[in-house]
C-alpha cells in the first residue's frame, strides 16, 4: 500500500517505522525545510501509552537511544505557591509515567531512519479524492504525490483536517502561553527550585498566572549516538491572559512578557526566565476540540493533534504517537483498508477524547 503521511512532528515518524517495517510505500511529506528548521528542542514528556507504541513501533536500536538520551528524572511532579515557600508533591498514576525526552533529539532519532521516505519543504495544501479509491495530494510548490492513504499527522492546526471535516469543533482559550528555555549554567542551576531540576514544578499565581519548570538533563549526551552535541536547559512555560497579539511580537518581547507577568512573584523565578535563550521563545494559543460526529469512509484519515487538540497537560504528546501505533496495528493486519480505518478511527476517538476530557481537567485556565 502507497501511504502518504503529513507532518514529520511526533506520530508521523512512528507510524512510518511501524508501516515501512511492513513493506509499505510511505512517504512522509513535512513543511519544515529541515528537520531543525525551527527551534524545537524542548522537553516533552510523553505518557505510558506513547512510550509503549515507541517501544513497539520503532526499530529497537532507535528506541533505545531514545531512552539513553531521556532526561535524567528523580522526582516526580510538585506544586509550589509564587513565594516558592512550600512544596507539595502529588502522587503520578502509572498511566502518566513513561519517558521524558528533548523533542528534537527524538525527532532526529526518528528520522535518521526515514531519510529515504522523507521530504522536507513540502507543505501540504490540499488533497482530491480519485474515481480509483485512491488519493491525490497536492503540495504549496505546485507538485503532486498520489497513495492509497493519505494520514494526517499535521499537528494541532491541520490543513488535511481542515478540508475533511471543516466544521470540526475547535476553541481557543483567553489564556495563552509563552514557552521558553534557559541554559543550565551553574548560576541557573541556583535559581532553579530544586523539584524542577529533578522533575516538573508547576506554580500557580492569582488571576491565572501559571509557571512550568523542569530541567531537561540528558542521561547519555546524543553526541555518543552521532547526534549533535546538546546542552542541559531548564523548560519553562508561563501561562497568562496575554491577548491575541502575543502572536505578532518579536521573541525578545515575548521573553520580557513572560518575565514581567511573573516579576511580583520569588525574584529567582522572572531571573531564570530573563536568562531565557530567544531562539526558543514560542508563543502557543492553549485549544481544545469536541469528539466530531461521523464522517464518510474515505482514504483519510487523522492521527495525533490533528484528531484531538487538547490544552498542554503532558498528555498529547503520548497519545499522539499511540495513535500512531494503533493506526499501524490496523493497517498491517490485513483488514481491507477501509474497515481498518474505521476500526481504528472508533477507538482512535474514543481514547483521544478521553484525554481531551483528562487535559481539560488538568488544565482549567
Ligand atoms: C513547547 C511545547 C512543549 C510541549 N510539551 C509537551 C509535553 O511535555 N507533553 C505532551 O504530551 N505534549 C507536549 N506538547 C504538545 C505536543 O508537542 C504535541 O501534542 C505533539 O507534538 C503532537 O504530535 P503530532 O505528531 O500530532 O503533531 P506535531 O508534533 O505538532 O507535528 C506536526 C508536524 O506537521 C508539520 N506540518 C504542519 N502543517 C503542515 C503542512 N501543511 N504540510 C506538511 N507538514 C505540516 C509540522 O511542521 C510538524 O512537524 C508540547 C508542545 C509544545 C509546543
Amino acid at each position: 500500500m502507497r501511504v502518504l503521511v503529513i507532518g514529520a512532528g511526533l506520530a508521523g515518524p512512528c507510524l512510518a517505522h511501524g508501516l515501512l517495517r511492513h513493506g509499505h510505500d510511505v512517504r512522509v511529506l513535512e513543511r519544515d525545510a529541515a528537520v531543525d528548521a525551527r527551534a524545537q528542542g524542548y522537553r516533552i514528556h510523553i505518557n505510558a501509552d506513547g512510550d509503549a507504541a515507541l517501544r513497539r513501533w520503532l526499530p529497537p536500536a532507535d528506541y533505545e537511544q531514545a531512552r539513553a538520551t531521556s532526561c535524567l528524572t528523580t522526582r516526580g511532579v510538585a506544586f509550589a505557591g509564587p513565594d516558592l515557600r512550600e512544596f507539595r508533591e502529588i502522587e503520578v498514576p502509572p498511566e502518566a509515567s513513561g519517558l521524558t525526552v528533548d523533542r528534537l533529539t527524538l525527532r532526529r532519532i526518528m528520522l535518521r531512519g526515514l531519510t529515504g521516505s522523507v521530504r522536507f519543504g513540502a507543505a501540504f495544501s490540499r488533497y482530491d479524492l480519485l474515481d480509483d479509491g485512491t488519493v491525490r495530494v497536492h503540495l504549496a510548490d505546485g507538485s503532486t504525490a498520489e497513495g492509497d492513504l493519505l494520514v494526517a499527522t499535521d499537528g494541532a492546526n491541520s490543513g488535511v483536517r481542515r478540508q475533511l471535516l471543516p466544521d470540526f469543533p475547535v476553541t481557543v482559550r483567553d489564556t495563552r502561553l509563552i514557552y521558553g528555555r534557559t541554559p543550565l549554567t551553574a548560576h541557573v542551576r541556583a535559581l532553579t527550585p530544586e523539584p524542577a531540576l529533578g522533575g516538573f514544578l508547576g506554580i500557580v499565581g492569582p488571576a491565572g498566572r501559571q509557571l512550568a519548570l523542569s530541567a531537561q538533563q540528558f542521561r547519555r549526551s546524543p553526541a555518543e549516538f552521532g547526534l549533535p552535541e546538546a546542552e542541559d536547559y531548564v523548560m519553562w512555560s508561563v501561562a497568562g491572559d496575554f491577548g491575541p497579539e502575543l502572536l505578532d511580537l518579536g521573541a525578545a518581547e515575548q521573553l520580557n512578557l513572560a518575565a514581567d507577568s511573573i516579576a511580583d512573584w520569588h525574584p529567582s523565578l522572572s531571573a531564570l526566565v530573563r536568562l531565557g535563550d530567544l531562539r526558543y521563545v514560542v508563543p502557543a494559543n492553549i485549544q481544545s476540540s469536541e469528539r466530531p460526529g461521523p464522517w464518510p469512509p474515505v482514504p483519510v484519515t487523522l492521527v495525533g493533534d490533528a484528531a484531538h487538540p487538547m490544552p498542554p497537560a503532558g498528555i498529547s504528546a503520548g497519545t499522539a504517537i499511540h495513535d500512531a501505533g494503533l493506526l499501524a496495528a490496523r493497517l498491517v493486519s490485513g483488514a481491507p483498508l477501509l474497515d481498518a480505518l474505521r476500526s481504528y478511527e472508533r477507538e482512535m476517538l474514543d481514547h483521544g477524547f478521553a484525554a481531551v476530557a483528562a487535559s481539560s481537567r488538568n488544565h482549567a485556565g
